[in-house]
Protein backbone atom coordinates (compact mmCIF):
# COMPACT_ATOMS: atom_id res chain seq x y z
CA UNK A 1 0.00 0.00 0.00
CA UNK A 2 1.09 3.67 -0.38
CA UNK A 3 2.05 4.54 2.98
CA UNK A 4 2.17 8.61 1.85
CA UNK A 5 -1.83 8.42 3.42
CA UNK A 6 -0.33 8.02 6.55
CA UNK A 7 0.66 10.31 9.22
CA UNK A 8 4.42 10.22 9.30
CA UNK A 9 5.08 10.22 12.92
CA UNK A 10 2.58 6.87 12.71
CA UNK A 11 5.47 5.62 10.46
CA UNK A 12 8.07 6.79 12.43
CA UNK A 13 6.35 5.23 15.58
CA UNK A 14 5.96 1.80 13.72
CA UNK A 15 9.75 1.14 12.68
CA UNK A 16 11.02 2.36 16.16
CA UNK A 17 8.74 -0.19 17.78
CA UNK A 18 7.95 -2.95 15.69
CA UNK A 19 9.86 -5.57 14.03
CA UNK A 20 8.90 -8.75 12.30
CA UNK A 21 10.31 -12.18 12.41
CA UNK A 22 9.02 -15.63 11.34
CA UNK A 23 6.87 -18.04 13.52
CA UNK A 24 10.00 -20.48 13.06
CA UNK A 25 12.66 -17.76 13.75
CA UNK A 26 10.63 -16.71 17.36
CA UNK A 27 10.48 -20.68 18.26
CA UNK A 28 14.44 -20.97 17.52
CA UNK A 29 14.94 -17.99 19.12
CA UNK A 30 12.68 -18.98 22.63
CA UNK A 31 14.17 -22.24 22.45
CA UNK A 32 17.94 -21.10 22.62
CA UNK A 33 16.69 -19.06 25.95
CA UNK A 34 15.39 -22.50 28.05
CA UNK A 35 18.14 -25.27 27.53
CA UNK A 36 16.96 -28.19 29.55
CA UNK A 37 19.97 -30.55 29.37
CA UNK A 38 19.80 -34.28 30.74
CA UNK A 39 22.29 -34.77 32.98
CA UNK A 40 24.75 -37.34 31.57
CA UNK A 41 27.93 -36.97 33.03
CA UNK A 42 29.78 -40.52 32.56
CA UNK A 43 33.44 -39.59 34.00
CA UNK A 44 35.82 -36.88 34.70
CA UNK A 45 33.84 -34.30 32.71
CA UNK A 46 31.11 -34.90 34.20
CA UNK A 47 32.81 -32.86 37.39
CA UNK A 48 33.43 -29.70 35.40
CA UNK A 49 29.80 -29.96 34.10
CA UNK A 50 28.69 -30.41 37.33
CA UNK A 51 30.86 -27.18 38.30
CA UNK A 52 29.03 -25.20 35.23
CA UNK A 53 25.84 -25.45 37.51
CA UNK A 54 27.29 -24.39 40.47
CA UNK A 55 27.22 -21.05 42.20
CA UNK A 56 30.62 -19.93 40.54
CA UNK A 57 29.48 -19.91 36.71
CA UNK A 58 25.70 -19.97 37.53
CA UNK A 59 24.57 -22.07 34.28
CA UNK A 60 21.06 -21.03 34.98
CA UNK A 61 21.69 -17.68 34.62
CA UNK A 62 21.83 -18.43 30.31
CA UNK A 63 18.39 -20.44 30.99
CA UNK A 64 20.02 -23.94 30.93
CA UNK A 65 18.25 -25.68 33.81
CA UNK A 66 19.67 -29.85 34.37
CA UNK A 67 16.43 -32.51 34.15
CA UNK A 68 17.03 -36.04 35.54
CA UNK A 69 14.50 -37.48 33.28
CA UNK A 70 15.53 -37.67 29.35
CA UNK A 71 10.92 -36.48 28.97
CA UNK A 72 11.50 -33.32 29.99
CA UNK A 73 14.90 -32.65 28.20
CA UNK A 74 16.18 -30.75 25.01
CA UNK A 75 19.66 -31.41 25.30
CA UNK A 76 22.03 -34.36 26.17
CA UNK A 77 25.59 -33.25 27.49
CA UNK A 78 27.62 -36.12 26.88
CA UNK A 79 29.94 -35.80 29.28
CA UNK A 80 32.78 -38.44 30.19
CA UNK A 81 33.92 -41.77 28.30
CA UNK A 82 31.39 -43.68 26.20
CA UNK A 83 31.99 -47.38 26.70
CA UNK A 84 30.01 -49.76 25.00
CA UNK A 85 28.35 -51.41 27.62
CA UNK A 86 26.91 -47.48 28.31
CA UNK A 87 25.97 -47.05 24.52
CA UNK A 88 22.50 -48.92 23.90
CA UNK A 89 21.39 -47.06 27.58
CA UNK A 90 22.66 -44.12 26.17
CA UNK A 91 20.83 -43.95 22.71
CA UNK A 92 17.26 -45.09 24.78
CA UNK A 93 17.87 -41.86 26.82
CA UNK A 94 18.47 -39.88 23.29
CA UNK A 95 14.77 -41.53 21.93
CA UNK A 96 12.92 -41.12 25.18
CA UNK A 97 13.88 -37.14 24.58
CA UNK A 98 10.90 -35.37 22.91
CA UNK A 99 11.98 -33.45 19.48
CA UNK A 100 13.29 -31.27 18.62
CA UNK A 101 16.56 -32.39 20.51
CA UNK A 102 20.01 -31.55 20.54
CA UNK A 103 23.81 -32.95 21.42
CA UNK A 104 26.58 -31.64 23.02
CA UNK A 105 29.86 -34.04 22.91
CA UNK A 106 32.11 -32.76 26.16
CA UNK A 107 35.42 -33.44 26.02
CA UNK A 108 37.52 -35.46 24.12
CA UNK A 109 36.16 -38.74 25.46
CA UNK A 110 33.01 -37.75 23.69
CA UNK A 111 33.96 -36.78 20.70
CA UNK A 112 36.77 -39.14 19.88
CA UNK A 113 37.79 -41.90 22.67
CA UNK A 114 40.47 -39.55 24.18
CA UNK A 115 43.05 -41.40 25.96
CA UNK A 116 40.83 -44.27 25.89
CA UNK A 117 39.94 -44.64 22.39
CA UNK A 118 42.83 -47.79 21.64
CA UNK A 119 40.52 -49.33 24.21
CA UNK A 120 38.12 -52.37 22.87
CA UNK A 121 35.19 -51.15 25.41
CA UNK A 122 35.16 -47.34 24.53
CA UNK A 123 33.54 -45.76 21.68
CA UNK A 124 35.81 -43.77 19.76
CA UNK A 125 33.12 -40.50 19.81
CA UNK A 126 29.32 -40.34 20.72
CA UNK A 127 28.52 -39.41 17.48
CA UNK A 128 28.54 -43.15 16.46
CA UNK A 129 25.37 -43.83 18.05
CA UNK A 130 23.24 -40.25 18.13
CA UNK A 131 23.87 -37.00 15.89
CA UNK A 132 26.16 -34.43 17.70
CA UNK A 133 25.64 -30.56 17.20
CA UNK A 134 28.34 -29.45 19.01
CA UNK A 135 31.79 -30.84 20.24
CA UNK A 136 33.38 -29.03 22.94
CA UNK A 137 37.12 -30.12 23.11
CA UNK A 138 39.10 -30.36 26.06
CA UNK A 139 40.09 -32.95 28.66
CA UNK A 140 38.21 -32.08 30.46
CA UNK A 141 36.71 -28.89 28.91
CA UNK A 142 36.64 -26.09 31.77
CA UNK A 143 33.09 -24.54 32.78
CA UNK A 144 33.63 -21.41 30.33
CA UNK A 145 34.33 -24.03 27.10
CA UNK A 146 31.03 -25.84 27.79
CA UNK A 147 28.93 -22.01 28.34
CA UNK A 148 31.01 -21.74 25.06
CA UNK A 149 29.39 -24.73 23.42
CA UNK A 150 25.97 -24.11 24.27
CA UNK A 151 26.28 -20.39 23.10
CA UNK A 152 27.48 -22.26 19.65
CA UNK A 153 24.41 -24.27 20.01
CA UNK A 154 22.69 -21.46 20.04
CA UNK A 155 23.97 -19.57 16.92
CA UNK A 156 23.63 -23.08 15.19
CA UNK A 157 19.40 -23.32 16.18
CA UNK A 158 18.96 -19.59 14.92
CA UNK A 159 20.94 -20.14 11.54
CA UNK A 160 18.72 -22.98 11.10
CA UNK A 161 15.80 -21.47 11.50
CA UNK A 162 16.44 -18.81 9.53
CA UNK A 163 17.42 -21.49 6.38
CA UNK A 164 21.09 -21.15 7.07
CA UNK A 165 23.51 -24.21 6.39
CA UNK A 166 25.63 -25.22 9.46
CA UNK A 167 28.74 -27.03 9.85
CA UNK A 168 29.27 -28.83 13.33
CA UNK A 169 31.44 -27.16 15.19
FE1 LIG B 1 38.12 -37.62 31.72
FE2 LIG B 1 39.52 -36.34 29.84
FE3 LIG B 1 37.80 -38.20 29.14
FE4 LIG B 1 36.89 -35.91 30.10
S1 LIG B 1 38.00 -36.18 28.19
S2 LIG B 1 36.17 -37.94 30.64
S3 LIG B 1 38.49 -35.42 31.61
S4 LIG B 1 39.65 -38.52 30.36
Amino acid sequence: KDTEQYDPRVLEDIEKNVFFTKVDQLKAWSRTRSFWPLTFGLACCAIEMMGTGGARYDFDRFGVIFRASPRHADVMIVAGTVTAKMAPVLRTLYDQMPEPKWVIAMGSCATCGGPYKEAYSVLNGVDRIVPVDVYVSGCPPTPPALIDGVDKLRQKIRAEAKGERVTNG
